[in-house]
Formats: structure tokens, sequence, C-alpha cells
């Protein structure tokens, strides 16, 4: 069996958001589900717009959620590579220069669209004579490069599209080389995927015609081509491809307060038929992968969901999973995280139960009751029902105006984890002041 490795391939021209996170997401489940590598390769062949800080984000915040990369490629580094190659597909015939300026290509183009036709190159570049070539070149022009399309059907089984076919007469020959020398994104992509072994391209399905040209550049060089997997764009709220969207932050997420494995989690069953659930590792995560349960319509993105998400994944998230990021023990994690939204939320509880506050006093009568009759320590799980049966005996309350002015008064808060639990964690002494109205 051949060695799986898949790619992830941002450009370092802006900073990781909800969409190419979820692309890398995808490669790298695939990538574990199926016993690969996940390669990292950074695409700054657009040297105007690419920023060392941009790829320090994106690397950050893919440690941050766990995709760990085990090789990795910049374009950049990989010029000479390309333009070897580039040199043996000229002389093959696969790419030729074109002499049109973009007002001439405009011009052209603008013609096939009033006759009803597909704006597609007509190659006149090819029917160049060598003189009207050198008359382009002392006029100052540079000529850019196209990819040549042979004609045919190309066909790939897609794992989300399923069977894709494209007629090559039907697609333009692929610009891959600018007047200034520099490269566009499509053969790199493929001579790198070659050349580095890749077997499976996961990538936005506004990469399908990309991948019809592609394929031919990849049989151009006489490599195999990759399995690929289009999956479907996510839409904003309001349905329509949102910009909105596509810069929606992953560091501003992780500012919030949102959690790796939410994102991961949510981003992988997002637009699938299985509900989206919490999955706390990458790993189970990852063998849960089904591309074919992904659906073909797009899926909606919705921010104010993930992070109601998050909330059920905090409040459900074991301790394990944790405890190098907080203070408190076992038992004080499992005593608060459902009253949890992000889990920062816990120090406002550490604070609560560790330091002094000024206790709420509602019904002073009902709380010296309860101090007189607060037992004394060691307390188990049942000190408090049973210190609440006489509390209720001796005050004639019960319910709600039992319960809340004592938790105002324990706590300062309306809400909060039972207080059973949080009882034994506030302690005697603590209790009793607060109960007093003495505290702080
Ligand atoms: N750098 C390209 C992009 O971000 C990579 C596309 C691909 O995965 O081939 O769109």
């Amino acid at each position: 069996m051949t060695n799986i490795k898949v790619r992830f391939a941002p450009s370092p021209t802006g900073f990781m958001h909800i969409g190419n996170t979820r692309t890398a997401v995808f490669n790298w489940l695939l990538a574990k589900k199926l016993g690969g590598n996940f390669m990292l390769r950074i695409d700054d062949t657009d040297v105007a717009r690419s920023k060392p800080e941009y790829e320090e984000a994106i690397r950050d915040i893919l440690n941050w959620l766990g995709l760990k990369w085990s090789e990795e490629a910049r374009q950049s580094a990989r010029m000479e590579r390309y333009n070897e190659v580039v040199a043996k597909l000229k002389a093959e015939g696969r790419v030729y220069a074109c002499y049109e300026t973009a007002e001439e290509l405009e011009v052209m183009r603008k013609k096939l669209m009033t006759k009803g036709l597909p704006p597609i190159y007509d190659r006149s570049a090819l029917k160049l004579t060598p003189e009207q070539i050198s008359a382009y070149e002392k006029e100052g022009r540079k000529p850019h490069y196209r990819f040549k399309l042979v004609p045919g059907v190309i066909e790939w089984d897609d794992m989300v599209r399923g069977h894709c076919r494209y007629d090559a007469s039907n697609l333009a020959d692929p610009v891959i080389i600018r007047e200034d020398g520099s490269y566009l994104y499509h053969l790199p992509s493929v001579i790198d995927d070659s050349d580095f072994g890749i077997t499976h391209i996961i990538r936005g399905e506004d990469h399908v015609t990309n991948t019809a040209a592609q394929i031919q550049m990849f049989e151009a060089l006489g490599t195999p081509v990759p399995t690929f997997a289009h999956l479907p764009l996510l839409t904003g709220k309001e349905g329509k491809l949102s910009k909105r969207l596509g810069s929606l932050g992953v560091r501003e997420l992780r500012a919030e307060g949102i959690e790796a494995m939410a994102i991961s989690s949510f981003l992988a069953k997002l637009g699938t038929s299985e509900s989206i659930e919490p999955f706390y590792d990458l790993d189970s995560l990852s063998a849960s992968l089904d591309l074919h349960k992904l659906g073909r319509s797009q899926p909606k993105f919705d921010e104010s969901e993930l992070k109601i998400f998050n909330t059920k994944y905090v409040r459900n998230l074991p301790y394990e999973k944790v405890k190098d990021r907080i203070k408190s023990d076992e038992k004080f994690w499992n005593a608060v995280r459902g009253n949890l939204n992000i889990v920062s939320d816990i120090e406002e509880w550490e604070k609560i139960c560790h330091q002094n506050l000024v206790p709420i006093i509602e019904d002073k009568t009902l709380t010296d009751i309860a101090a007189d009759l607060l037992p004394e320590e060691p307390w188990n799980d049942e000190t408090f029902n049973l210190w609440m049966n006489d509390v209720k005996s001796k005050s004639g309350k019960k319910g709600k105006e039992l319960f809340h002015p004592i938790r105002k008064a324990l706590t300062a808060q309306e809400n909060g984890p039972e207080l059973k639990t949080l009882l034994p964690l506030i302690g005697r002494e603590k209790a009793l002041k607060r109960l007093k109205g003495t505290e702080a």
C-alpha cells in the first residue's frame, strides 16, 4: 500500500479563519484515520501579500488545535524546481508564452460573451509568428505563460462529490506564470504534491475546476493523480458565502475562550448527517471521520451555535483534559464545570470559594438561624441536606425561600453549582462568616 500523505497548504496572506481551519482539520483527521502523514506547505508564491507574521500565526493556531505536522515545505524556496519543470513542459509544448495584455484579454472575453460563448482563451498565442513575437518583445511586452490542456474527458472519483467529469474543451488553458515571472498557484501546487508524494487532497469546492486542469498537470508530469475530496463551502447565517465568515479569525475565537477541540469537533461534523457532539481528542474524532457522510449542500456556520456548543463541550470536559490549565483539583472542577461557559470562568468560582466576598443578606433571620445550626466539620456529602432540614424546621422556610437567601449569603450570586457541592469547597469558617454577613 502506498504511504498516505496529505497536506494543508495555506497562503500566509492572512490569519487562520474558520474556512481554512476546517480544511486543515479534515486533512489532519483523514491522515490520522488512514495512518498517514500530515504535511504543512506554505504557499507563499505571492511575495507581495505573504507575511512572516501570518505564517507564524498559522503555525500557532495549528499547534493550538493539536494538528501536528511531520514535514513542511515552502513554495518560495522551490522556484528552481518549478523552473526546471516548466522548462521541460515548454519543450514538450505543454507550456506556452502569451503576449496579450490584460486589456486585450478583457476585450476578447467580452466578445465571446456577447456571442453567447464561454470565455475560453482562443490560444491565439500559439499562432504567433517569430516576427510578431520579436515585435512584441521590442515593444517591451513580457510574456505570461499558460498550461496547454489536451482535448478529452477529465474524470475523478471525488470522496465527497462522487464521480466528477469535465470536458477539457470547456476549460481555458490556465495561466501559470504572470508577466512579472511570478508563479500562480496551480502548477507549483501540482509539482509539490507530486514531489512530496501527496496521496489525498482535501480542499474547498472552490477548487473543483482547478482540479480538472491540475489532473492534466499531474499527467503531464507523469505522476499518479491523488485522490480528491472537495468540501462544500461554508456559508454564513444569511445564506450566502459571507465575507465576514471568511475572516472570522480563529485567534479571536481562541481569545474568547472557545476550546480547540470544540472547534475541531464542530467543524468536522458540520454539514454531515451526524449530530455535532463533543469529542475530547483528535484521535477519537478521526476514528469517527467518514467523508461520505458530508452532504453536498453548503453548511451554514453560525458563530453563536459554535459558542453554545463550546459551553456544552466545557460542561462535559473531563478533568484530565483540563488539569494542566487550571489551579483547582478534580473535585473542584467537577463541582463547578456545569456552570461554566468557558474554562476560565472557573476563576470566578475559585474566587467565590477561596477569597473574601461581600455576602448578600436577603433574609437576616434565616441566615442567622443557618449560621447557628451550621454543623461542625468534618463534613460529608450528607452535611448540607441534614443542615438544611434543621434550618427548615427552625425557620419554617422551604424551597426557594430557603435556598435562595442561603445561596446569596454563601456566594453573593443568584445562581451557581449545587450548594451541596459548594459548601465543602467554601469550608466552615468562611461559610459561617458569610452567613453572619461579616466577611470582606
Ligand atoms: N494555497 C491554496 C489555497 O489556500 C491551496 C489550495 C490547495 O489545497 O490546493 O487555496
